[in-house]
């Protein structure tokens, strides 16, 4: 356009100076006829010019043709390797022209295509499927052609392309219609990617819990005025960490595939199966005429998992806890019915697992109960609400203070001060046992540090770890690090564990001590007696210390049954180089009993009530360089003597 406008300014110019030339030649001989007398004719200098005007003329024409030749070149250039297709049409709506991008798109070669009719060659329908592709040229709406259509392929192939037309020329002379066409089969294809890998689980291609919640959502307002009612199924994986940790999460992989499989053959076609994440799945049921229906479902889906599974040459069953709820009746919302759900299949997990429960209302308000404490006990250890207490271990030979066990307390805002039996349990249900026994095991190893700047003593603390503390793999690493921030020698540290920790059968707890071990901290069995433990395992562990649990101690009396219990686990103990600790000594009787059992030492209410760290320090203050404490041993001299 600006090269077209440029050619007739310089066209308007020449023609501009010929012209003057012309009126300065006639001028000129004017002025030589009157002032000098002399005529010279322009008419050869006209004849001279108008000779020369065709050879510019042509030359012009030349130069013109060469430009519109290369223009020319350029737009084919561009049409061929344009990527959208091009397709024009004669006024008679047929083929006159396809680029190679509409040759790959229509399927038809530009020489096949040329004066086929348009809807030979361009087979497309509209979305709703009203009209062609050609019936809309044909009724010259173009506005209306610029939209998506379905072109059919000659192969039988769909694509989806976006269409924009525009008239050419003159109709009257020929061509018609220029039409361009977007491919955008890949742009559907990746976008149906996204979408679905934004609404399923990568691993079981099963809806995650987005597609989850917006299916429950759908079911709901679908059938909010039918009669008809829905059950949503929250179904976890019994012992799932076990396969996960003791094989590898490769192997936990393929379980879990197989699961997902397993739950989607057992339902119907038009019901769900998702994942939630981790070992969890839900299920939704819909159009559901009786409630009993479900729980021969859930035995169904339950029977369907337990069904042998080959895990790289193991044999495994796999039990599940199933967690039902239904519309109406057990919420009316998707977070409502999930979350009642959840609680009725923790219900059953907490009960032993395998097992099929129903939501009762009831399950919410202990779940309330819980939520609040969980919450109280986050803040307890943003705030710092936990104390130490610590109770003297004494050695019955010497009746010196040879340590203590740190035992916790919660000084509760609202409830005052509270023992361990309040809050230790849900602390270990909800997983906060592992920050609240760092706090422990950090406070312990700052206390001994303190009472050891001041007496040089060879003093050890106990302390208490529970066996979900042994679930986190870092426990070793953590320790290390408090231990050395503090300047505590491992041996000085005994961790007390129950009998229920060494007979875990899951690989990490038992690796995870053993780690302690190596790195030189003690083990003790605390309450030992009361739980089941062989004595393989005790060996095994290279477990130090054997606690004596307290319900032997407490009807303590020379030839009872307690008695000869008590004497058969010294025996014991001693057969397998084990120190001991007896706990609860709350008489003189009982301390007797095992003063006179040598080497043992013990703790209880008789010695001292579990007490603060200060008054610890103040005891170790009275203790002489040798061991030997005046207030705690005086007592107990005065009263064995
Ligand atoms: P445990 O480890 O067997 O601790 C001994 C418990 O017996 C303590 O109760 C102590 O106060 C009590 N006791 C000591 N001497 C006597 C006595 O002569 N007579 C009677 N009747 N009781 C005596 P406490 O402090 O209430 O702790 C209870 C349990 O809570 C502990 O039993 C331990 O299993 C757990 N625990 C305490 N502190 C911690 C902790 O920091 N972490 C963990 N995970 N558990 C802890
Ligand atoms: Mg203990
Ligand atoms: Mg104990």
């Amino acid at each position: 356009m600006r090269s077209n406008n440029v050619n007739w300014r310089r066209q308007i110019l020449l023609a501009g100076t010929e012209a003057l030339l012309v009126a300065a030649l006639l001028l000129l001989s004017l002025v030589l006829l009157f002032e000098f007398h002399r005529w010279i004719e322009p008419l050869v200098l006209l004849s001279t010019l108008v000779l020369v005007y065709p050879v510019r003329w042509g030359w012009d024409r030349h130069r013109m043709a060469l430009s519109i030749r290369s223009e020319h070149r350029r737009a084919a250039t561009l049409l061929e390797t344009l990527s959208e297709a091009v397709i024009s049409l004669n006024a008679d709506f047929t083929i006159s022209y396809l680029n190679p991008a509409a040759e790959s798109l229509t399927g038809w070669s530009a020489t096949d295509a040329l004066g086929k009719s348009c809807a030979q060659v361009l087979d497309a329908m509209d979305e709703s499927h009203q009209r062609t592709f050609c019936e809309a040229i044909m009724q010259w709406d173009l506005p209306g052609l610029a939209k998506y259509w379905t072109l059919s392929l000659p192969s039988g192939e769909l694509k989806l392309v976006r269409a924009s037309c525009a008239r050419s020329g003159n109709p009257h002379r020929g061509e018609a219609v220029v039409i361009t066409l977007s491919d955008l089969t890949v742009e559907q294809q990746l976008q149906e990617a996204i979408r679905h890998q934004a609404t399923h689980d990568p691993l079981t291609r099963l809806p995650n819990r987005t597609l989850v919640y917006d299916r429950l959502q759908q079911a709901i307002t679908r059938l909010q005025r039918s009669d008809q009612g829905i059950a949503v199924l929250v179904i976890d994986l019994d012992d799932f960490k076990k396969i996960n940790e003791g094989l590898g999460h490769a192997a936990g992989d393929i379980l879990l595939r197989n699961i997902a499989e397993r739950l989607g053959d057992s339902i119907r076609h038009e019901d769900t199966v998702g994942r939630l994440g981790s070992d969890e799945f839900v299920i939704i049921l819909e159009n559901l005429q009786d409630r009993e229906d479900v729980t021969s479902i859930a035995e169904k889906l339950s029977r369907a998992v337990r069904k042998p599974v080959h895990i790289f040459g193991h044999e495994f069953f796999v039990n599940i806890s199933v967690g039902i709820a239904h519309f109406p009746g057990d919420g009316d919302t998707v977070e409502d019915l999930l979350r009642n759900a959840n609680l009725a299949m923790y219900r059953g997990k907490r009960g032993g697992g395998s097992s099929i429960i129903s939501y009762e209302r009831a399950m919410n308000d202990s779940a309330m109960q819980r939520f609040t404490l969980e919450n109280d006990l986050q803040r307890a250890l943003r705030q710092q609400e936990f104390r130490l207490l610590y109770q003297p271990i004494i050695d019955m030979a010497s009746g010196n203070m040879v340590g203590v066990e740190a035992l916790i307390r919660w000084q509760h805002p609202q409830r005052g001060l509270l023992t361990p039996d309040k809050f230790i349990p849900s602390a270990e249900s909800n997983g906060l046992i592992t920050p609240i026994g760092e706090w422990v095991i950090n406070q312990a190893s700052a206390d001994l540090d303190s009472w050891m700047r001041v007496h040089r003593h060879r003093f050890r603390v106990a302390v208490n770890l529970s066996p979900r503390q042994l679930k986190d793999k870092r426990l070793p690493g953590k320790v290390a690090a408090l231990l050395q921030l503090h300047g505590i020698k491992p041996e000085q540290i005994e961790l007390e564990i129950t009998e229920e920790v060494l007979m875990s059968d899951s690989f990490g707890d038992l690796a995870t001590l053993q780690r302690l071990r190596d790195m030189g901290l003690k083990i003790a069995i605390d309450d030992f007696g009361t739980g089941y433990s062989s004595f393989s395992y005790l060996k095994r562990m290279d477990v130090s210390r054997l606690k004596i649990d307290r319900s032997f101690v407490k009807d303590l009396t020379a030839g009872s049954s307690d008695a000869a219990i008590v004497q058969a686990i010294i025996s014991m103990a001693r057969s397998l180089r084990m120190e001991l600790t007896a706990e609860g000594i709350e008489t003189v009787a009982q301390a007797r009993f095992f003063e006179l059992q040598g080497n043992i030492a013990a703790q209880g209410f008789y010695f001292s009530q579990p007490t603060t760290a200060e008054e610890i320090a103040q005891l170790l203050a009275q203790t002489a360089p040798d061991g030997s404490c005046d207030r705690l041993p005086l007592q107990l001299q005065k009263t064995v003597n």
